[in-house]
């Protein structure tokens, strides 16, 4: 289901949502004293927008009962995982304004615990070593309209089933040729019922327990019991588990612990023209489409870190999807306007010319260069001034010169006026043309009584920005676009097919107004009548103008897809 904008009405802002009814209520009867939440991401990749709403109500939660929420990674299967997701998605986690409780922990420091409760789960006669092969286990397991088959394995003795698990992690074994299984029920209409495994035999090198293992506990076995460790309260999960719950609670229930963490599933964040699977987005990185994890166009909390989105702004796009079971896929331009509310508030001004045309003002003196003072920004007198310089020769856009126009086109034409932002008015007198008859100059007058005054007699059609040709800088822009041509890239038969091929445009050639040297990397800045662009957070230093755009500062694509 789309989301339209008129769903996020206040009622989606408003604070409360279901799991916190059930908070709430768990608080009053006294079930709970205080409220313990977790985040636990697989380090198998960087952090996505997706997990940013996990993050906002896990830790939110915990920050809003005066709880506490821990960061675990979720880290049993080791093919797959790295250290260094595991510290990007930690200081992810902190740039997002988050603090966990105590330690980071891992799953993986509870491999002893596991592997003595599946022990226990054995000498209940709950559990049995299965030498089914992966494909007969699938046909044993039956479907979802038939009921499945007992394996043969599973009446072995409790003495036999123990030997042979000390086996399996004694490395005595080849991978594959048998696993650990819990005794519940083939005919159990929920599959995830029928015997699931609880340990595989792999033989691989973990990023914390080294080659201590070669038995590995799966996610549905570890999951619970690590919350049950940690004494979580409320294990808060996205819904694709919701048919794992049973069997969450099985696990707490057959084994020795005395704590019982309730799962609530919550549904998961969607958003248009993007993905939201590490899988896909590693992906895009492999095949080179971005440049890395991190790209500005990736929808991860790095990659919209690098492209000038604040955590704040992030958050707050996180609060207006609510919190509910309702599976939807929400636009875009909700995300934007979270982005361009906070940045019209907050990012200082300045000009920058993307595609410079040259001006000479031919009634300027020569070698006169004049500093003005102009505000960073128009509403907000406390973030101070700027210098800029205005001297005889400048640069304003391409786009705001035509050598005639209709009256709808507020900008600067030959023989008409216009004011230039912050500065004069000027009138544009002739057009110089190179050999293939493209304009390279104008040749213009200016009014020398029009600063920060009307002119007499005359009006100008507009304002267009500009700078100084010898007091502005070349810079390097970067023009960002959807990264997929469609809405919902997840839902085709190849996702990568949809790419858009124009999701990055990058001009070497802008002029940017000398304030704009100072900059430091990650400071965005509105580009007046231009958009919010980010110094590049890597690239970007004195000598090297590297900025990102932001966003746009309308929202373009909503009359684009009106069109269509
Ligand atoms: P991916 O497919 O991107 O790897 P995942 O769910 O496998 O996603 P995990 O690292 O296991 O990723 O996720 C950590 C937590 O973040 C989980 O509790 C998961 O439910 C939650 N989460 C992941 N994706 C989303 C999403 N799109 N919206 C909300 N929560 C999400
Ligand atoms: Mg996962």
């Amino acid at each position: 289901m789309i989301m339209s904008k008129d769903e996020n009405t206040a009622e989606d802002i408003k604070p409360t949502n279901f799991i916190r009814n059930i908070i709430n209520k768990d608080l009053e009867s006294g079930k709970h004293q205080s409220v313990q939440t977790r985040f636990p991401p697989e380090p198998n990749g960087f952090l996505h927008i997706g997990h940013a709403k996990s993050i906002c109500i896990n830790f939110g939660i915990a920050e809003d009962y005066n709880g506490l929420c821990n960061l675990r990674f979720d880290d049993t299967n080791p093919a797959k995982e790295e250290s260094a997701y595991a510290e990007a998605i930690a200081k992810d986690i902190e740039w997002l304004g988050f603090k966990w409780n105590g330690d980071i922990r891992h799953s993986a420091d509870y491999f002893d615990k596991l592997f003595a409760f599946a022990e226990e789960l054995i000498n209940k006669d709950l559990a049995y070593v299965c030498e089914l092969s992966m494909e007969e286990m699938r046909s044993y397991r039956g479907t979802l309209t038939e009921v499945g088959k007992n394996s043969p394995h599973r009446e072995r003795s409790v003495e036999e089933n123990l030997a042979m698990f000390q086996a399996m992690k004694a490395g005595e074994h080849k991978d594959g040729s048998m696993a650990l299984r819990v005794k519940i029920d083939m005919g159990s209409p929920n599959i995830n019922m029928r015997d699931p495994v609880i340990y595989r035999i792999k033989t691989a090198h973990h990023i914390r327990t080294g080659n201590d293992w070669c038995i590995y506990p799966t996610y549905d076995f570890t999951h619970g019991i690590s919350d049950a460790i940690e004494g979580i309260t409320h294990s808060l999960c996205t819904l694709e588990f919701e048919d794992h719950r049973p069997l969450y609670d099985w696990f707490l229930d057959n084994i020795s612990i005395d704590c019982h963490p309730q799962q609530i599933e919550f549904s998961r964040l969607n958003l248009e023209h993007t993905i939201t699977s590490k899988r896909k987005l590693n992906q895009l990185v492999v095949d080179g489409i971005v440049d890395g994890w991190d790209d500005p166009r990736m929808p991860t909390i790095s990659g919209m870190r690098r492209r000038g989105y604040s955590a704040s702004a992030i958050k707050d796009f996180i609060g207006r999807t609510g919190v509910t079971k309702k599976v939807h896929t929400v636009e875009m331009s909700l995300l934007e306007n979270s982005v361009r509310e906070d940045l019209g508030e907050n990012a200082p001004r300045a000009m920058a010319v993307l595609n410079p045309l040259k001006i000479t003002l031919t009634n300027y003196p020569d070698d006169k260069v004049e500093s003005i003072q102009a505000p960073k920004h128009p509403q907000k007198e406390e973030m101070g001034k700027r210098e800029i310089f205005f001297s005889k020769e400048i640069f304003i856009d391409q786009d705001d010169f035509r050598e005639s126009a209709n009256k709808k086109y507020k900008r600067l034409v030959l023989g008409k006026a216009v004011r230039l932002r912050n500065a004069y008015v000027i009138t544009c007198d002739e057009i110089i043309r190179d050999s293939e008859d493209n304009i390279i100059e104008l040749k213009c007058s200016y009014d020398e009584n029009t600063l920060g005054k009307n002119p007499e007699g005359y009006k100008p059609k507009g304002v267009i920005h500009w700078v100084s040709a010898s007091h502005s800088k070349v810079a390097t822009i970067r023009l960002y676009d959807r990264l997929f041509n469609v809405a919902n890239p997840a839902l085709e038969d190849d996702f990568m097919t949809t790419v858009n091929p124009n999701c990055l445009q990058t001009i070497d050639n802008a002029r940017v107004e000398m304030s704009l040297t100072t900059a430091l990397p990650e400071a965005v800045y509105q580009f007046e009548r231009e958009g919010y662009f980010c110094a590049d957070r890597y690239q970007h230093s004195t000598d090297n103008l590297v900025f990102n755009r932001t966003v746009t500062l309308r929202d373009s694509w909503a009359k684009i897809e009106a069109k269509n």
